[in-house]
């Protein structure tokens, strides 16, 4: 091995923890030489994110030490991990209480090196070691039980084969990378395994999905990125993301379904937002990153779905899960270009109506190659009914509900499942001849202006409501409840005359006929239109609503004119039962929530906007994840 070639000036200032004990209170930054220390055993105090303890060492000695709080997010975020540089630039050194030795307490650094391959040693030569250190200083594995952590395994007979980085990196661009030798000699970490204070790993992924490559622009200027999922032989995944450099050397070499031992990546905690892969961590790969091929074990991703019925979707409204959506493809749009407000660019766009056996259908927006591509070859065969399967879908409230593909969504066509014959099978059948409406559009109502959102938007409970006089104060306020019709006052006025042009209130005409003043006209007929309160409960509390005729409608059962009719032709008591009857059902409602004047009294009124009834599986789903969410904050 040529490993005495390979020069990387990264190591530690010999002496350097004397250096530290023999200044241990520095007067001033500027009086500080150059100490560069090894970070060993970096670890969290208890559970805390913010305060890191380490051994400071210096290849011969080793010195408790604390890194400042500050410094945690370099930690957090992978820059320093476990056996990384630092260089002090400020510290004390304090007594511990009761104990001979001193600590270290780092009060200013900054990295040299997020990680190194081991453990510094300089007390023991060894020549074969391809340690990145400066010549003359050595590399030592500590002990067999120590070798695992290396993350290779050594060939018997003979100690050491560990590559550093750079080597690897050499022999991958004078494209003689032995995979299949590197493969036996190299310990591989489960992903499962991995954590942001572990500095060195290898990990042996396949590559089960592959985003674009696409630009941003942010206040630190431009870029691009694309991110990939890895999946090991655990079946974990997780999902790592390139920038710049990183992004254009590793995007022409992750090819999909292809088998990559990769190290030198670094890991931070997962933004749970927009999940796709049950990861505590995330990974970032820069350009010394590792990724190197593992030939002949290509193998075609199979893609889990975990597919969600369109008359399901109303729980995953704006929620943090991504969903995955299997149907028959109804309608497909041109493209439009959308600009993207934030740079000006802009984005192709292709809006598809997806519909399933819940004969209920869905708007689902492709994005960039997805809209020019697949949406084309859609658009090309939208005659013949084809089924698909989309894999991470976000769901957003626009009319209602409404789906929009992410970069790292894919879409095949009359993919090879079951779910596709029994599709197929349903539509042929049945779902051709039915009609079929948008999941949405029982979910809004269809005259709110700023509230047509989603039953699971901004749900609350009524004493939210009404214990909080401000709401309302200012401009109306919109919530989504879950509520039982408690009681229907019968002795209110429930209906006003209307008139049949334009639902305004008409007057009894001079002579006969009704009068509207709005449409200035006199009719001879009118219909009779809801207006009325109900009384709602839920666990925390009532309220009166105000209800008018669409969603009074859904509760009555029947409408104004007809619960007129039953009133006047079937006496009192059918009247009476017909009101009982719509007593104790629960209603999903979206509610407005404003302020009224009347005679000088100013009060909060809470108007139903629209109405849906309870789906149990729904509101479960909705409800888990509201649980979902607590836990994980
Ligand atoms: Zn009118």
């Amino acid at each position: 091995m040529a490993s005495d070639q390979v020069e990387m000036r990264k190591s530690v200032t010999p002496g350097a923890v004397s250096m530290l004990l023999s200044n241990s209170s520095p007067d001033s930054p500027s009086d500080i030489p150059e100490i560069i220390v090894q970070v060993v055993d970096l670890k969290p105090i208890g559970s805390s994110s913010t305060r890191f303890t380490f051994m400071a060492s210096d290849g011969k000695m080793k010195l408790k030490a604390m890194l400042p709080t500050h410094f945690s997010s370099e930690i957090n975020s992978g820059k320093l991990q476990n056996l990384g540089l630092i260089r002090i630039l400020d510290y004390t050194c304090n007594s511990i209480p009761n104990q001979p030795e001193k600590a270290l307490i780092v009060t200013k650094c900054e990295i040299v090196c997020p990680s190194l391959d081991m453990e510094i040693k300089s007390d023991v030569k060894k020549e074969e070691t391809g340690i990145i250190l400066k010549p003359k200083q050595e590399a030592l594995i500590k002990s067999d039980a120590k070798k695992e952590e290396l993350g290779m395994s050594l060939k018997p007979k003979q100690e050491m084969v560990t590559k550093s980085a750079v080597q690897i990196v050499r022999e991958q661009h004078g494209n003689a990378a032995p995979a299949a030798r590197l493969a036996m000699t190299r310990r591989v970490h489960p992903l499962a395994s991995l954590n942001p204070y572990q500095g060195n790993w290898t990990i042996k992924v396949r590559l089960t999905n592959k985003g674009n490559l696409r630009s941003y622009r942010n206040a630190r200027g431009e870029g691009h990125v694309f991110n990939v999922e890895l999946t090991d032989e655990d079946g974990t995944q997780i999902q790592a993301t390139m920038f710049n450099e990183a992004a254009t050397k590793f995007y022409p070499k992750f090819e999909l379904g292809k088998v990559y031992y990769i190290s030198k990546g670094s890991l931070r905690v997962a933004n749970k937002q927009f999940k796709t892969v049950q990861n505590d961590y995330e990974m970032t790969l820069n350009e010394n990153s590792i990724v190197e091929e593992v030939e002949g074990e290509a193998f075609v991703p199979e893609t889990k779905y975990n597919f969600v019925r369109i008359d399901r979707l109303g729980a995953y409204v704006n929620g943090r899960e991504l969903v995955d959506l299997i149907g028959i493809v109804q309608n497909v749009s041109s493209t439009l270009s959308i600009r993207r407000k934030s740079n000006n660019d802009t984005i192709p766009k292709r809006d598809i109506t997806i519909a399933d056996d819940s004969n209920k259908t869905v708007n689902v927006s492709l994005w960039n190659d997805l809209a020019t591509d697949v949406g084309q070859q859609l658009l090309d065969m939208v005659d013949t009914s084809p089924v698909v399967a989309i894999k991470c879908l976000k769901v957003g409230d626009f009319q209602g509900v409404s789906l929009s593909t992410l970069s790292r969504s894919t879409v095949v066509i009359n993919p090879d499942l079951p779910e596709t014959k029994k599709l197929r099978s349903w539509y042929d059948s049945e779902g051709k001849g039915t009609s079929m409406a948008s999941i949405g559009s029982n979910l809004i109502s269809p005259n709110s202006k700023t509230g047509s959102r989603s039953m699971y938007s901004d749900r609350v409970f009524l004493s939210q409501i009404t214990d909080d006089p401000t709401l309302g104060q200012d401009k109306p306020a919109f919530f989504s409840i879950n509520v039982y019709v408690s009681f229907i006052k019968p002795d209110q006025t429930m209906w006003y005359r209307a008139c049949k042009t334009c639902n305004k209130k008409v007057t009894e005409a001079v002579g006969s006929g009704y009068w509207c003043e709005s449409c200035q006209k006199n009719d001879d007929q009118c219909s009779l239109r809801y207006i009325m309160v109900v009384k709602v409960s839920d666990p925390s509390g009532e309220a009166w609503l105000s209800v008018f005729n669409e969603p009074a409608e859904k509760i009555m059962g029947c409408s104004a004119d007809e619960l007129d009719r039953v009133k006047t032709e079937e006496g009192d008591e059918k009247y009476q039962l017909k009101l009982k009857e719509a007593t104790w059902v629960p209603h999903l409602f979206r509610v407005s929530v404003a302020y009224t004047e009347f005679m000088n009294d100013r009060r909060q009124r809470i108007t139903v906007r629209a109405e849906a009834p309870v789906d149990c599986a729904a509101e479960s789903s909705y409800l888990l994840e509201e649980i979902h969410k607590l836990s994980v904050s």
